[in-house]
């Protein structure tokens, strides 16, 4: 079997990386692991960081078409907006904005704008290694139920999230001596929204509420909205003898919260057994959280815990590319003429021995440019990154990291892929002007 363009991995860069190199006119290949497309997008989390601290969108193109779909089957309202960050750290009036979105929804549109792109897709099948010829990818091998196969491809595109692709041909890795931490994230039902949000707002129910970093409480864009409480971010202590956690919830129905509120530190994503201790842990830490809180906040009293996500690890490996992407970069709101895409969250660190999450923001309150030469992996040809996996530091990966911009970077890949494929050139070798002008052209913010 032969491709023009393999994407290994069909989560929230891949998506994005496969639509673009499907409709660049490359015969395309989207590998996923699970049953359904959306990776860590489709865990119960809005996307954030895609309008920046001055209310300014800074990714459109395919991210935007993701959004417009789901709006149309009621899966998405758009932006909320009209909220500002309060940390410490926080300069005066920076906005807050985010898209919240049913992850159901976005499963099928995924799917659809995929195929309908013209891209294969090959689910419940796990790239288990490649076959290289000098430092060029030739072909993967896969394992389903079929058996093991060997697929070929020109270019392959690593949206694995651990960047598995890149470690299986050799390639570089930063040492990050610190990782962020791993979460399961829930959804709740039946719980009593209106009443959470007044108690909120009067201080009640959720001691140290007050502490919060971001709040959205009532729809500020869509008025026909049913749901009281859009996004809070915040820290609570639910018990004399519980730690303080810190906390995500995000509403986009009526009497439903995903929650984002436990973690465990010092585990890789990148080895099984951790995985798997990983996994066992943060089922218990959302057990015994959703329990404190029936117990505790009168809201969830009759609440039911309705679904949990695989664990979900917010960084692994960082592959070492032509570029770094630095902290620096990020707070100074670089720009580069290589860009292909754009970020504009702040640096959102986890802190790994549990404590409380730390901000570092756009001085300008913009965004910053994501260069072309970050997506490719130093020391191994025919190949693209996008994703959490791309050339940034530990620092500079906690903004590099979110939703909008590893969208737009699956999009950036995708395009280039398709482009080296039409040129019969490698990803290295591709014009960045060409790219830039497609990119462009097709409605992306670079
Ligand atoms: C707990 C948590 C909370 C977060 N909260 C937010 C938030 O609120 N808003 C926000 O914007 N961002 C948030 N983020 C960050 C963001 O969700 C991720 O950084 C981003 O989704 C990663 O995208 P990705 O495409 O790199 O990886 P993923 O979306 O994880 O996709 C990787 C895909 O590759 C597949 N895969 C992996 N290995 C293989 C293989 N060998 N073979 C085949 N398939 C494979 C996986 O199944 C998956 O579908 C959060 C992250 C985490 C972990």
């Amino acid at each position: 079997m032969k491709y023009d363009v393999i994407v290994g991995g069909g989560g929230t860069a891949g998506v994005a990386a496969a639509i673009a190199a499907a409709r660049g006119g490359a015969r395309t290949l989207v590998i996923e692991q699970y049953g359904h497309l959306g990776g860590t997008a489709v865990s119960g989390i809005p996307f954030l960081g895609s309008m920046d601290c001055n209310g300014e969108i800074v990714n459109r193109g395919i991210f935007n078409e993701l959004i417009e779909k789901m709006k149309d089957g009621d899966g998405c309202f758009g932006y909320a907006t009209g909220a500002y960050w309060h940390t410490p750290q926080t300069p005066e009036r920076y906005r807050f904005s985010l898209v919240p979105f049913d992850p159901e929804y976005y499963k099928y549109v995924a799917q659809e704008l995929v195929l309908g792109a013209g891209a294969k897709v090959l689910y419940h099948t796990f790239i288990s290694d490649v076959i290289m010829e000098d430092n060029r990818i030739k072909a993967i091998e896969v394992v389903n139920k079929s058996g093991k196969q060997i697929i070929e491809a020109d270019v392959f595109v690593d949206c694995t999230g651990d960047a598995d692709l890149v470690h299986l041909a050799g390639g570089s890795f930063i040492d990050n001596p610190h990782k962020q931490n791993c979460s399961i994230l829930f959804r709740i039902g039946n719980v009593d929204l209106e009443q959470f949000a007044a108690d909120l707002e009067e201080g009640k129910t959720v001691t140290g509420w007050g502490d919060w970093h971001t709040r959205v409480i009532k729809a500020h864009n869509n008025n026909t909205l049913p749901t009281t409480i859009i996004h809070l971010a915040g820290h609570m202590v639910l018990g004399e003898n519980e730690p303080e956690t810190t906390f995500t919830a995000v509403s986009l129905r009526d009497s439903e919260i995903s929650l984002n509120a436990t973690r465990v530190a010092g585990l890789s994503g990148v080895d099984a057994e951790q995985v798997t201790q990983a996994e066992i842990l943060e089922r218990r830490n959302v057990m015994h959280l959703f329990k404190l809180m029936k117990e505790k906040i009168p809201a969830f009293r009759d609440a039911r815990l309705l679904t949990t996500s695989p664990i979900g690890f917010r960084q692994t490996r960082n592959i070492v590319g032509d570029y770094i992407i630095t902290m620096e970069d990020i707070v100074g709101g670089a720009k580069f003429p290589d860009s292909v895409a754009k970020g504009a969250y702040p640096i959102d660190i986890h802190d790994p021995q549990g404590g409380r999450t730390r901000f570092f923001f756009i001085q300008s309150g913009g965004s910053y440019d994501i260069p072309y030469r970050s997506l490719l992996p130093k020391d191994v040809e025919g190949l693209l990154v996008a994703g959490r996996t791309i050339s940034a530091t530990h620092e500079a990966n906690g903004s590099t990291r979110i939703m909008g911009c590893v969208t737009a970077q699956g999009e950036a890949v995708g395009t280039a892929a398709a482009l080296a494929v039409a040129c019969k050139v490698t990803p290295r070798q591709v014009g960045i002007e060409k790219l830039r002008e497609i990119l462009i052209a097709n409605g992306a913010i670079i």
